[in-house]
């Protein structure tokens, strides 16, 4: 068998285009036009990539970017005055605090400073609970786009076993919460976990968020799983510097029956879905209809 690819390149398009024609739509009918605010702290070579790329399609879909860029010294005061400022700005609907911070200031402390309904990364304590209760909540961008992919593959998840490898804030565990929303039955593997290639084994759903290069190998995957790749890692290959995932692609997409390739998969639908709860939390914020499918 070889597997279908998810193609995230082209997935995360339709979504920015989705996105777009309601941000059209919210400027013509309503005269709200959304903004996301990105505050970087420091000078990290990936932050300042990442926040670049956010700027750009922020803009490209219609919205006002509002970026801050702060010195690697600012103080915890500084930086909390700063985000009591977006919070109060009425044109500021989402805010992103770029990760991770120096180590002289408290994420935690920062993070939780952000009004939840602007927290598009969905990383505040009261969204992690509005997520793990069930409730409506702003979803961590990177799970909501292998959700969003997951669902456009296979329609209803409803019943199918889900291992999700890590279990990370960010990744691992509102994955976990998000497959659960949709009556999977879930399993979280970690480093500790025994027979790790058992348990994959057994998923109809594995999402992989580890940070090992190529970990996963064909021979974990059940023939016909569906396999979403979220790992980012760069490793040196025939002298040269390339991006490969946590899965093994080559072997696992002869057996799986769906894959998503790194690049070119779950990395294009984090931004998507950046500019989406962005969305989301402008119409919120002006109790206005949110659009359909760019929300858990
Ligand atoms: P993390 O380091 O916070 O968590 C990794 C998890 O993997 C941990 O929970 C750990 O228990 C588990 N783990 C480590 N070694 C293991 C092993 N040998 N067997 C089983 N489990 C093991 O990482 P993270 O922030 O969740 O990110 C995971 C990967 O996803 C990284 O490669 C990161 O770059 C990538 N990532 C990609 C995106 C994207 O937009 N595509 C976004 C976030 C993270």
């Amino acid at each position: 068998m070889t597997a279908t690819v998810i193609d995230g390149k082209a997935f995360a398009a339709t979504v920015r285009a989705k996105v777009a024609t309601h941000v059209e739509r919210l400027k013509a009918e309503h005269g709200v036009t959304p903004g996301l605010a990105v505050v970087l702290v420091g000078e990290d070579p990936a932050s300042q990539v990442y926040v670049r790329a956010k700027g750009k399609q922020t803009v490209e879909v219609g919205m006002a970017s509002f970026e801050h860029k702060l010195s690697p010294e600012t103080s915890e005061k500084d930086l909390l005055a700063l985000i009591d400022r977006l919070n109060a700005d009425p044109k500021v609907h989402g805010i992103l605090v770029q990760l991770p911070l120096p180590s002289h200031l408290n994420s935690d402390l920062v993070i939780n400073r952000i009004d939840p309904a602007k927290d598009v990364d969905g990383f505040h304590i009261s969204n992690v609970g509005l997520l793990g209760t069930g409730q409506k909540a702003m979803v961590p961008c990177t799970p909501l786009g292998c959700l969003m992919m997951l669902r456009d593959h296979h329609g209803s998840l409803s019943g199918m076993n889900a291992v999700v490898i890590g279990r990370s804030n960010i990744v691992g565990k509102p994955m976990a919460s998000l497959l659960l929303g949709d009556s999977c039955t879930v399993t979280i593997a970690h480093s500790r976990t025994r027979d790790l290639p058992g348990t994959v084994r057994r998923a109809d759903i594995v999402v992989a968020a580890v940070g090992r290069p190529e970990m996963v190998t064909g021979d974990w995957i059940k023939p016909g799983a569906t396999v979403i790749d979220v790992g980012i890692n760069r490793i040196e290959r025939d002298g040269k510097t390339v991006l490969v995932g946590d899965v093994d692609y080559a072997s696992a997409s002869a057996v799986a029956g769906a894959i998503t390739p790194v690049p070119g998969g779950v990395g294009p639908m984090t931004i998507a879905c950046l500019l989406a709860n962005t969305l989301t939390a402008c119409c919120r914020a002006n109790g206005l209809a949110e659009p359909e499918g760019l929300t858990a």
